[in-house]
């Protein structure tokens, strides 16, 4: 019988589920990480250290860095909830529509009360 390897996504598995636990717990919006076709988060660039979720600003900050760096216009995407209330986000330059679509519906996002959850319907791109 072959030995079980043991999956690095286990340890990085409850370490994201702490890190949304205690984000979940002090109110902050936030969002599992996206990583791009190397491995590396879109948000800090890291692979093996990356926490698994960042918070909102987090994200938005680093597509402005990202702004700043390659002055390349982000693209922006409307994302809605099921009861009709959005905001608007940028990503990665480069992110189309499918891949924000496939990054956002249906994820659960928890509201700055700390109690709500609500779940994403859709993603529409924000023409410039
Ligand atoms: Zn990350």
């Amino acid at each position: 019988m072959n030995a079980t390897q043991n999956h690095v996504g286990q340890s990085a598995e409850d370490m994201t589920r702490d890190v949304s636990a205690e984000l979940r717990r002090r109110g902050i919006p936030h969002s599992p990480a996206q990583y791009d076709a190397g491995g590396n988060c879109l948000t800090c660039g890291e692979g093996g250290r990356c926490p698994g979720v960042h918070t909102f600003e987090e994200i938005q900050n680093a597509a402005r860095a990202a702004s700043r760096d390659h002055t390349t216009r982000l693209p922006a995407f409307r994302v809605t909830y099921g009861d009709g209330e959005s905001y608007v986000t940028s990503m990665a330059a480069g992110v189309t529509l499918a891949e924000a679509r496939a990054y956002f519906v249906g994820t659960r996002h928890t509201m700055s009360d700390e109690k709500t959850t609500k779940t994403v319907a859709t993603v529409e791109e924000m023409t410039p």
